[in-house]
């Protein structure tokens, strides 16, 4: 059977919630941003007028102010956005268990077999989008497909408040005149790759031989064949649906340049402490650390390392973490975002004992940890705090514990 699969994306979302919030500044060119009165500060999202200007998410602020002179910059509301996402979801639940979300103003819909109940896969889109509009007062643009894949390529098709549907029938004509570029998961890298090697549609990627892309790109390169040629079978996950987690990871988009190590370190810290805890809570421990850093250019590197033996407290994987950074990373360099990611995961395991000293000594810090975990279960995140976390650079109000620290890095204010 055809699938019929959703696949919705708010239009300019962080900025859209805000203008709800600012009506003054409809029409007006914005950017969500870090404060404008640092140096340091960079867009994190920005208007329809801002974009056609040609300001981009990542430019410091003063290029956004000479791309375009009007701009006015607004600061991030996290709580806000996590809200209105809520409420998105929501209305999608209405329609089908299977709502699988993709950052935080995504999500893909399967709404297989509902044709007769709810009509076909363009009416649904319509119908959703002008929910959204009506009741949240922000727009999403819509793809309809028989995959996720090409779903996902038709709502980045058209946009903001449009309906792409991408068929069965004709999709080659519709796909594959379009740049390589607009497939899902393939970046900057890949396409360079694939210029080098003359290939700038999807189409041309189709039609190469599979092996040849595998040998150029790897597995990804045979899987993003495979999405070129319309094979992509890869379910939506039903709602509250786990997958099977593979890493847990966290990473940072600062509203301005770190600098140093001491401002370094306190963010690796940041992310281990919360990476750990979601290891913790998933009963599970890593064996690899993988650590990936943005500099200014804002091209993204990452690095990996073994433990020695798997664990799952934050000293372990910060102390990796640091490691890889300093043998990986310039010091001096200013850094727009970093990231710590636990992989090779298993359940977690308590080895009775051990004549290793590193065995003990990760033994101890998981003890200290999980009594920590329920002391800040029991009083709040704040009950207990790392010494460095206190340390006079700004970032000392940080709450290590969050799920997501960027939304708090992002809004710290530093004092310079
Ligand atoms: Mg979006």
């Amino acid at each position: 059977m055809e699938r019929t699969i959703l696949h919705c994306d708010c239009n300019n979302f962080y900025a859209s919630v805000e203008r709800l919030y600012h009506p003054e500044l409809r029409d007006r060119p914005i950017a969500v941003s870090g404060d404008p009165e640092l140096r340091h500060g960079i867009v994190l999202a920005k208007s329809n007028e801002a974009k056609k200007l040609g300001v981009k998410t990542g430019h410091p602020l003063w290029m956004a102010k000479q791309l375009c002179p009007d701009i006015v910059f607004v600061k991030p509301h996290y709580d806000l956005y996590t809200h209105f996402s809520q409420l998105a979801r929501n209305i999608y639940s209405e329609y089908t268990d299977r709502v699988e979300p993709y950052g935080q103003d995504e999500c893909w819909l399967d709404m297989t077999g509902t044709a007769k109940l709810l009509g076909d896969g363009k009416h649904i889109a319509d119908t959703i989008r002008n929910r959204i509009k009506s009741e949240l007062g922000i727009t999403i643009s819509a793809g309809v497909s028989f995959n996720k894949v090409f779903a996902k390529l038709g709502s980045d098709y058209k946009k903001p408040d449009a309906t792409t549907v991408i068929p069965f029938d004709g999709f080659r004509e519709f796909v594959w005149p379009l740049p390589v570029s607009n497939l899902i998961f393939v970046g900057g890298a890949t396409t360079k790759v694939l210029e080098r090697k003359c290939i700038r549609t999807i189409g041309e990627l189709a039609n190469t031989d599979r092996s040849t892309v595998k040998s150029w790109l790897g597995k990804c390169g045979e899987t993003l064949w495979l999405y070129a040629n319309g094979y992509d079978s890869s379910q939506v996950a039903k709602d509250g649906e786990q997958p099977t987690i593979k890493s847990i990871g966290n990473s940072t988009t600062l509203s301005r340049d770190l600098v140093g190590y001491d401002e370094i370190k306190i963010t690796l810290m940041v992310l281990s402490e919360s990476v750990a805890a979601r290891l913790r809570r998933h009963n599970m421990q890593c064996e690899t650390v993988q650590i990936g850093i943005r500099g200014t250019n804002l091209s993204w590197i990452e690095r990996q390392g073994r433990l020695p033996i798997p664990g799952c407290d934050s000293t372990t994987i910060y102390l990796k973490a640091l490691e890889l950074l300093v043998q990986n990373y310039q010091q001096g360099k200013p850094v727009r975002s970093l990231g710590v990611r636990a992989c090779n995961l298993s359940a977690r395991q308590y080895i009775q004992t051990s004549f290793m000293p590193s065995v003990h000594r990760t033994q101890r810090y998981e003890k200290i940890e999980d009594v920590i975990d329920k002391l800040r279960f029991r009083f709040g995140n704040k009950i207990v705090q790392r010494g460095i976390m206190l340390s006079d650079t700004g970032l000392s109000t940080l709450d290590p514990q969050a799920d997501h620290p960027n939304l708090i890095l992002s809004s710290v204010h530093t004092q310079r």
